[in-house]
C-alpha cells in the first residue's frame, strides 16, 4: 500500500475509534453527567464502594440470598414529527421483547455461544414492564408520543418529560440520538442518586432502531437491536468489555477478558480477535461488536445486581411501586377475592405490636420489607396472635398469610 493511502486508511480508522468513543464511553458518560452535577465522579466512585462490597458479600454468601427475580416498570417517550419518528406499539413491543429475551438468557445467540465463553454466560430474572399506571394514577400504555422537533432531533431539555425516577425507568426516543442520522444508537446514564432526584437518569436510544417494525431500519432479528441491551447494561452500570484497556482496573469486572474491543465497523460472530493476549469475548453485549450480541458474564450480572440495590434503582422495583405503576396487582388485593379466610389486623400504623386475628390455624405469616425480601416468619396456631414488631425497620412492609388452602397478603405501616 502507498504511503498515502496508509495515511488515508489510518485517519479513517482513527476517525471511527474517536467517533465510536462518543457516544457511551465512561468518559463520555461521565461528561453528560457533569453538566448538572460537578460532584459526579465522588459520587460515582462511592458507588464502586458500594458495588465491590455488594460483590464480595455475595462471593461469601456462596449464592445471592435477595430477591430472585425483579420487574422494572418503563415508560417510553417517543419524539416526531407527523408520522416520522412515531414508531407504533407493535415496533415498541418487539425492542421490549430483544431487551427483555437478552437479559434473561432467552435471546437466538444464548445456545449458540462460543465454546471459551460459554461456561462464564449469565443471565438475570428481570421484566422490564411498561407501566400501565401514570404518575397520576391514571391507566396509561406506558408511552407517550410529543410532537416536538427539537427533541426529535435530541435537542433541548428532553428531560422535562420526564416521569418520577424513581418509579419509573424513562426511556426517550428521539429518532436521532446525535442530531442527525451517524452510527450511534443510543447513550445512557449510569446509577446515581443525584440525576435519579432530579429526573436525569434514563437512555436515549435512536427510535429508527428500536426493535423491529415498519418504522425500524434493521431487519427481523438483526443482532443491533440488542443495542438496547447494551445501553441497559450501562444503566446498570456496566462499563464496556475494553474500558480500560489491557489495564488490571479494566471494566471493574474478573470474568470477562481483558481487550482493546472490537471496534463498531466489525460484522458478524468470527471477530474474536486476539489482543492483550487473549481471545476477545466479541459476542459479550458490552463490546462494540453490534452484529453478534449473545451474552453477559457472571461477573457483569453480580454488578448488576448491585445496581439494582443501589438507592437510585432499589425503589423501582418495590413491590409497592410496581403496584403503583401497574407492573404488579396490588399486594394487598392477592388471591383474597374469594378467600373464606377473615383476617383482621391491628393497629395499623403500628408501633411495638400488631394483633392478627385469623378465622384459620394453623397458619404461617411473612412479613417481606420493601424491597420484597422475608423478614420475619411466625407461625399462628391460634386465632389471636400478637407479633412483637419492634425488630421490624420502620416503614412499609407486607405480610403474607398461608394456609393450608389459601394465601392473604395485606400491607402495614411500622412506626417506631
Ligand atoms: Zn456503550
Amino acid at each position: 500500500m502507498k504511503k498515502s493511502n496508509i495515511i488515508v486508511v489510518l485517519l479513517f480508522l482513527i476517525g471511527h475509534f474517536v467517533q465510536a468513543q462518543v457516544p457511551c464511553s465512561y468518559e463520555a458518560i461521565i461528561e453528560r453527567m457533569k453538566v448538572h452535577n460537578p460532584n459526579v465522579e465522588s459520587e460515582l466512585f462511592e458507588n464502586e464502594v458500594f458495588t465491590k462490597q455488594f460483590i464480595e458479600q455475595l462471593k461469601t454468601d456462596g449464592q445471592f440470598k435477595g430477591q430472585a427475580d425483579f420487574k422494572v416498570p418503563v415508560v417510553l417517550h417517543i419524539f416526531h414529527i407527523g408520522e416520522d419518528g412515531k414508531i407504533d406499539m407493535e415496533q415498541v413491543h418487539s425492542g421490549l421483547k430483544v431487551l427483555n429475551d437478552d437479559f434473561n438468557g432467552r435471546n437466538e445467540g444464548w445456545n449458540t455461544i462460543d465454546l471459551a465463553f460459554d461456561s462464564i454466560k449469565s443471565s438475570i430474572d428481570i421484566e422490564f414492564c411498561l407501566a400501565t399506571v401514570d404518575p397520576d394514577g391514571n391507566p396509561t400504555t406506558g408511552v407517550n408520543y410529543y410532537e416536538d422537533e427539537d427533541a426529535f432531533y435530541n435537542e433541548g431539555n428532553v428531560f422535562r418529560y420526564a416521569w418520577d425516577n424513581f418509579k419509573y425507568f424513562n426511556i426517550y426516543m428521539p429518532k436521532y440520538v446525535f442530531g442527525e442520522p451517524s452510527n450511534f444508537t443510543a447513550y445512557a446514564y449510569l446509577p446515581n442518586l443525584n440525576g435519579t432526584e432530579n429526573n436525569r437518569d434514563g437512555i436515549f436510544y435512536s427510535s429508527i432502531r428500536w426493535g423491529y417494525g415498519e418504522k425500524s431500519e434493521l431487519d427481523e432479528g438483526q443482532d443491533w437491536a440488542s443495542v438496547v441491551t447494551h445501553e441497559v447494561g450501562h444503566w446498570l452500570n456496566l462499563q464496556h468489555t475494553f474500558s480500560g484497556g489491557c489495564g488490571v482496573q479494566n471494566d471493574f469486572v474478573d470474568d470477562t477478558p481483558p481487550t482493546l474491543g472490537s471496534g463498531i465497523e466489525l460484522s458478524g460472530c468470527n471477530n474474536n480477535d486476539f489482543s492483550c493476549g487473549v481471545k476477545t469475548n466479541g459476542s459479550n453485549f458490552m463490546d462494540y461488536n453490534h452484529d453478534c450480541k449473545k451474552m453477559f458474564t457472571q461477573g457483569q450480572v453480580d454488578r448488576m445486581l448491585a445496581a439494582l440495590y443501589h438507592p437510585a434503582r432499589i425503589q423501582l422495583w418495590s413491590p409497592e411501586n410496581l403496584a403503583e405503576t401497574g407492573c404488579a396487582p396490588p399486594p394487598t388485593k392477592t388471591d383474597d377475592l374469594s378467600s373464606n379466610l377473615d383476617v383482621k389486623v391491628f393497629p395499623n400504623p403500628s408501633n411495638q405490636q400488631l394483633h392478627f386475628e385469623i378465622s384459620e390455624t394453623p397458619a404461617r405469616l411473612t412479613f417481606f420489607d420493601m424491597n420484597g425480601k422475608a423478614v420475619l416468619v411466625e407461625k399462628l396456631t391460634t386465632n389471636r396472635t400478637t407479633i412483637n414488631t419492634s425488630l421490624l425497620k420502620r416503614g412499609i412492609h407486607f405480610y403474607q398469610i398461608n394456609t393450608d388452602s389459601e394465601v392473604l397478603s395485606g400491607k402495614i405501616l411500622i412506626q417506631h
